[in-house]
């Protein structure tokens, strides 16, 4: 039996963590959750799962449980990374998530990530502390868990590129004179797959694929030049790897996170999933595209921001989340989002990216540059 803590319980990766626990009971048991607003659901996942410990960001009455320890408060997720766990689960959406997952490594549990920010802000301070205490981490992203799954779930293999997919987005199809003036609505209608708003954005712009070169730099210790992004609208293919003989393993499913949080509660083995099987024949043909600049251009900006290193990716992610938030609020444009990335890097000069709070410095710094600019 694997103890699961989960922190993040309510969102679209934490509700299927739980969905996947609850259908194999004799595989896992989750010990803690943790949430953040949604009381309502909070509170139904406390019965259904009778946690030891749960927490959730404002307090609420509990008396009616008398087998669960609460904790209340803005840091209070940190108190559901307890040691009786075997395995964190990370799916807090936003920066504070690397606190989780620096806790987990520092009780040396193998943590399970769906919380990008700790990589692509804290990649360095994350996989340093990781090796130190000899603990894994394990994707939960689609890509990444499919270039996991191509090396045989090896993370020192040898290869010379990974090849990441990506679906393109709501907006793939737009000319690009209409593009610039999208609006939310139209952003989150995504082709493929069913995530929370943030990331359906981000998915639209491709800082959602930005973000996952530089998760697959820290999590397969790959360099910027050996990894690879194509367009692959179909989302059959969810990454690539290839080794220097010139083979090349591929990792194909329908696209449903079903498959990547099962794997990664159950490494080293797999489990049954209500993951609809492919038909290849039905399937017909599956189509590749280079990345367009001109219609992705967060894209090249996020990943520059990157490849410079210090807390850029920081300021970026601040900037990022400011403004997805005021385009989702239909404050902003699509095409304005780029702007504000843009500005919030050309006023940064570096900061510390070794510790967790130079790394918020530069986030509330990007996050204050757009908040002034709009
Ligand atoms: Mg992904």
């Amino acid at each position: 039996m694997k103890k699961i803590a989960l922190i993040g319980s309510t969102g679209s990766i934490g509700t299927q963590v739980l969905s996947v626990v609850s259908k194999h009971p004799d595989k896992f048991k989750v010990i803690s959750i943790s949430a953040g607003e949604n009381k309502d659901l909070f509170l139904k996942q406390v019965k259904e799962f009778s946690p030891k410990v749960a927490t959730l960001k404002s307090e609420i009455d509990v008396s009616q449980f008398n087998n669960t320890e609460f904790y209340f408060g803005k840091d209070a997720f940190l108190n559901a990374v307890i040691s009786e766990a075997d395995l964190v689960v990370v799916s807090l959406v936003g920066f504070t998530g690397l606190k989780a997952v620096i806790k987990a490594i520092e009780l040396k549990k193998d943590v399970a990530l769906a919380n990008k920010e700790s990589l692509v802000l804290g990649g360095k301070l994350v996989t340093s502390l990781a090796k130190q205490q000899g603990v894994k981490i394990l994707p939960i992203d689609s890509e990444h868990s499919a270039v996991w799954q191509a090396l045989n779930f090896d993370f020192n293999a040898n290869f010379k590129k990974i090849i990441l997919t990506a679906s393109g987005g709501a907006l793939r199809d737009w000319d690009l004179n209409s593009l610039k003036n999208a609006r939310a609505k139209d952003a989150l209608n995504h082709p493929n797959w069913v995530m929370g708003k943030k990331i359906t954005v981000d998915c639209a712009t491709l800082v959602n694929k930005a973000f996952e070169v530089v998760e697959a730099k820290w999590l397969f210790n790959a360099s910027f030049e050996n990894i690879e992004v194509v367009l692959h609208f179909e989302s059959i293919i969810h990454s690539m790897v290839e080794f220097n003989d010139g083979a090349v393993m591929a990792q194909l499913s329908s696209p449903n996170m079903e498959l990547p949080i099962s794997l990664a509660l159950s490494y080293p083995n797999r489990i049954e999933t209500n993951v609809t099987p492919l038909n290849f024949v039905a399937l017909g043909s599956l189509t590749f595209n280079d990345v367009d600049n001109e219609r992705y251009p967060c894209f090249k900006t996020a990943v520059e921001a990157a490849k410079k290193g210090k807390a850029y990716s920081a300021v970026l992610n601040g900037a990022n989340e400011k403004a997805v938030e005021l385009f989702l609020k239909d404050k902003i444009t699509f095409g304005q989002i780029e702007y504000a990335l843009k500005k919030a890097l050309d006023s940064f000069t570096g900061g510390d990216e070794t510790t967790y709070q130079g790394l918020e410095l530069a986030q509330s710094f990007g996050e204050n540059i757009v908040l002034e600019t709009f």
